[in-house]
């Protein structure tokens, strides 16, 4: 259980920088990106919003398959909003420098979160649009100060079988259909406006922010000293006790409203099952579905940097998303086509409308020829990008591609229930790079 001594907070001489903060919360070797630009990818009728992020950076080191980790921060008017709902003791107030009172056995030992202002730790170092769950409310309770009615509600709440989602969206209770609101931190102070908690609470029990990952969309050979990135912007609807509420994810919105100039953290994750054959010559073939397209745009450019004139293999590219108007990086694919860095360019439109739904792996069967002759007789490595579920339909359509191919006895095995895209995978030929949500 937790005491009030866990959550004291004292004045510390000095903070050490967000970057020093983050790479002792992390462990990671992180580097500043300054942004140069947000471009739009998609036009202004299509119902998602998907932009092209750049920056310049003076340090990092990838290659076309890699990912890049961004530190998103949360928005001042909510760690604001947090920061009115703490106690300070001893003089201290958002702006100054406080470590976590450390139990004398870590005496000497950084704390969970290193010396910083409140409003830093808060922007910079911990997830605030987390749920409170129950048992933070219990332990909230014993140090929090608030009106005698609040915290009635709020023991109730922090033992009731009624769960704060429930509580949050009471109005809606009976509705069944779409996501309710997962109340952050600041939904509840906006809630429970009496409640006055310790500042070390909040640095003791909220969850560290994490990083978010992008695959690189573009060549290092092309552009030395930058890194670009296709974000897709997260945006959905939930209910709340006022009707429908707008949310967007913390990281992607950021990026898409971010002004240039800004400089933002990041670190590198190799990704070594994701890069192109070391073979200039070997051919490829490419599949991606809404910002899933973002490494292939890192692959086709770093051939066009890398290949001489005749020398390079074939590049197959296929591509799905909503409709027409959410093509991805069309003009510049159009290019890689005509200059013959890409060897053909096919699209899946699920939403288009007066055209029947398709996806990836409906295209993939429709060119089935020629995805027998590239997997089976010229050896070619295949690259899935994009949401699980679409990895699965584009490994099950190449499966079915494989085991009605009559040419396959040059596979290894030879059972009749062959997995062709588990041989593929131990060949280090079927390549995938899967975003969680
Ligand atoms: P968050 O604020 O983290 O919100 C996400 C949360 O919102 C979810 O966990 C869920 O709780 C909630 N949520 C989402 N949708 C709904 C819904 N419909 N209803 C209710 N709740 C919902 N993204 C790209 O755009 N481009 C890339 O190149 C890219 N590469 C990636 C590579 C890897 C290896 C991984 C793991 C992910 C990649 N992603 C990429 C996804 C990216 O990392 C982020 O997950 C994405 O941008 C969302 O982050 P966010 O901070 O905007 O959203």
């Amino acid at each position: 259980g937790a005491s009030v001594q866990d959550f004291k907070v004292s004045s510390a001489t000095e903070s050490v920088s967000v970057i020093k903060g983050l790479q002792h919360i992390h462990k990671k070797l992180i580097s500043t990106c300054e942004v140069l630009s947000v471009e739009s990818l998609v036009s202004a009728d299509a119902n998602c919003s998907t932009v092209l992020v750049k920056f310049q950076h003076d340090q990092l080191l990838y290659s076309p398959g890699d990912h890049l980790a961004i530190f998103p921060t949360n928005s001042k008017d909510k760690v604001e909003k947090l920061c009115q709902s703490c106690i300070f003791e001893d003089e201290v107030n958002m702006d100054t420098p406080v470590s976590l009172i450390e139990a004398p056995e870590n005496e000497g030992v950084m704390s969970r979160i290193p010396p910083a202002t409140m409003f830093t730790a808060l922007t910079n170092y911990l997830d605030i649009e987390c749920t409170p769950r129950q048992c933070d409310l219990e332990a909230m309770l014993p140090v929090c100060k608030c009106d005698e009615d609040q915290r009635q509600k709020l023991t109730q709440l922090s033992t009731a079988l009624i769960t704060i989602s429930f509580f949050f969206s009471r109005i809606q209770m009976h509705t069944t259909h779409g996501p309710k609101l997962k109340p952050s931190w600041v939904d509840f102070v906006t809630e429970f406006s009496s409640v006055r908690i310790p500042a070390g609470f909040y640095l003791t029990e909220l969850p560290v922010l994490q990083p978010r990952y992008y695959s690189i969309s573009n060549s290092p050979s092309m552009y030395p000293d930058q890194v670009h990135l296709t974000v897709g912007v997260l945006e959905y609807q939930v209910k709340s006790e006022n009707g429908e509420r707008q949310k967007f994810g913390l990281c992607s919105k950021l990026l898409e409203t971010i002004v240039p100039g800004t400089k933002i953290y990041a670190f590198v994750r190799r990704f070594p099952d994701f890069q192109l054959p070391s073979a200039i010559k070997s051919d490829i073939i490419m599949v991606g579905a809404g910002s899933g397209l973002a490494p292939f745009r890192s692959f086709w450019q770093e051939r066009t940097e890398l290949a001489s004139e005749s020398g390079a293999g074939e590049l197959h590219l296929f591509q799905g998303c909503r409709t027409k108007s959410s093509l991805l990086h069309a003009e510049e694919i159009n290019g890689a086509v005509n200059s013959k860095v890409i060897t053909s360019s096919v699209t899946a439109f699920s939403r288009e409308k007066d055209m029947p739904k398709a996806y990836v792996q409906d295209r993939l069967l429709e060119c089935r020829e020629l995805i027998e002759e590239l997997l089976l007789r010229k050896k070619a490595h295949f690259y899935v990008c994009g949401d699980i579920k679409m990895a699965i339909g584009v490994s099950k359509a190449v499966s079915t591609i494989l085991a009605g191919s009559t040419r396959n006895g040059d596979m290894t095995a030879s059972d009749g229930e062959l997995d062709y895209v588990e041989i593929m995978k131990q060949e280090g030929r079927y390549h995938e790079d899967i975003f969680a949500v």
